[in-house]
């Protein structure tokens, strides 16, 4: 069952879809310095104090988090107005915001449409945890890649994020959970009693990051900016289901923790589970992750494991897996499957996972059987597909009264 938080307006805001020509300036959030000289440039800023109003953006767009040029106060008013008239730092729409009986929130929020396109939508969950908040954020909207036991998987690509969509949703995180000066944070907001409330980030939410790999790298480079948004590349995580190519650039370029998202031993049934497998085997990939530099017992290559029933689970696949990561400094979080409607496949029970669990850590892995979050509000694992999208099938299926459509997603 969902937990919808209150009502009030500050916590839940729906709002009719904009046209798709209601803002066409671009964001700021998300450019490079050089992007933001050329735009201050543009607005009739003299060379001379480029440098210089460009530290001052990035201290009010990053540092203090604000959302409008008003609030800019160290900036002139004719330079404010100028910016506006061609640029906008505004948030995303939050269509819905649901908070788990667990203390994890989700947020449906929507962008502007971009050229011809249509607004779309993306969730972002937070995770509070004992000293820390995890932030999952998403980097496309839908998927290419069908892995077959994640729902996000049955959603097809609609587009790819830009970089300050990607940053929008750490802001915009921040801004709930006051996380930025002069912001609150909710009340009864379950969040780290110290420190900040978004302290991690993962890219493990909608799409596959590596498949947009300019725009993610843009982002977290600047989510990792010490002058900005200053979150540690180490706790910052790429998840990627294993596009080889790109992880090496990930390591080279970005330098941000590594997850792979591994979830079987053997080739046969990873092409089954997440079809890239076919392009990119078993033995591709974790040559790969040797190479990943920086990779040490201090910074080890977390891999993802989702448990199914009677499909990866015995304890023969546990050796397996023990096996084929010999020699990779490496955590392997075992994900207890979270079902979604219309999935194939049944979680394992819990005694065969603890079985699994026992053969991995004895091997001298550390292997925390990661405890499902968010399951009230399809915010875990494997479950987020835009509402949107649930709507459109809603629909669908009310005008044709298909059950195929139903089933289909
Ligand atoms: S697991 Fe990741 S890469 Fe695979 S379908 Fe889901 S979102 Fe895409």
């Amino acid at each position: 069952m969902s937990v919808s938080i209150d009502l009030s307006p500050r916590t839940r805001a729906k709002a009719p879809v904009p046209p798709a020509s209601a803002d066409e300036r671009p964001s700021l959030i998300g450019m490079t310095r050089d992007e933001l000289a050329v735009a201050l440039a543009d607005c009739g800023v003299a060379e001379r104090q480029v440098r210089m109003r460009v530290r001052q953006l990035w201290h009010w767009l990053y540092v203090r988090g604000v959302g409008e040029f008003d609030a800019m106060r160290n900036v002139s008013k004719e330079l404010r107005e100028a910016l506006s008239v061609r640029y906008t730092i505004a948030r995303p729409e939050i269509v819905d915001e649901q908070v788990s009986n667990d203390g994890t929130r989700k947020w449906l929020m929507r962008f502007p449409a971009r050229g011809a396109g249509r607004p779309v939508d993306v969730e972002t969950v937070y995770i509070p945890e004992e000293g820390r908040g995890t932030l999952c954020v998403s980097s496309q909207v839908g998927c290419t890649l069908t892995c077959s036991f994640c729902h996000t998987g049955t959603q097809r690509l609609v587009r790819n994020l830009t970089a300050g969509e990607i940053l929008s949703q750490i802001l915009l995180a921040r801004d709930r959970l006051g996380d930025f000066p002069d912001r609150d944070t909710p009340d009864g907001a379950i969040v780290p009693a110290e420190g900040r409330r978004v302290s991690n980030v993962v890219m493990m939410g909608m799409g596959e990051p590596l498949y947009n790999f300019e725009h993610v790298k843009t982002a977290l480079l600047i989510a990792s900016d010490g002058d900005g948004l200053s979150l540690s590349k180490r706790r910052i995580t790429l998840s990627t289901s294993g596009v080889v190519p790109e992880i090496y650039r990930t390591g080279e370029e970005i330098g941000v923790m590594l997850a792979i998202s591994l979830h079987a031993v053997r080739d046969e049934l990873r092409d089954e589970l997440v079809p890239i497998n076919k392009k990119y085997p078993l033995e591709q990939l974790m040559q790969a992750c040797r190479d990943y530099p920086g990779v040490s017992n201090a910074r080890r290559i977390t891999f993802e494991y989702v448990m199914l029933k009677g499909v990866n689970d015995s304890p023969a696949d546990a050796r397996a897996l023990v096996k084929l990561l010999k020699g990779i400094p490496a955590k392997i979080n075992l994900i207890p499957f979270n079902p979604w409607p219309g999935s194939a496949y049944e979680c394992s029970d819990w005694e065969q996972i603890e079985t699994f669990a026992d053969i991995v850590n004895h091997a001298g892995y550390a292997s925390p059987i990661r405890t499902p979050r968010g399951r009230d509000i399809l915010a875990a694992c494997g479950q987020l597909k835009s509402q949107s999208e649930r709507m459109r099938k809603k629909d669908r299926v009310a005008a044709t009264g298909s059950a195929e459509a139903a089933a289909t997603g």
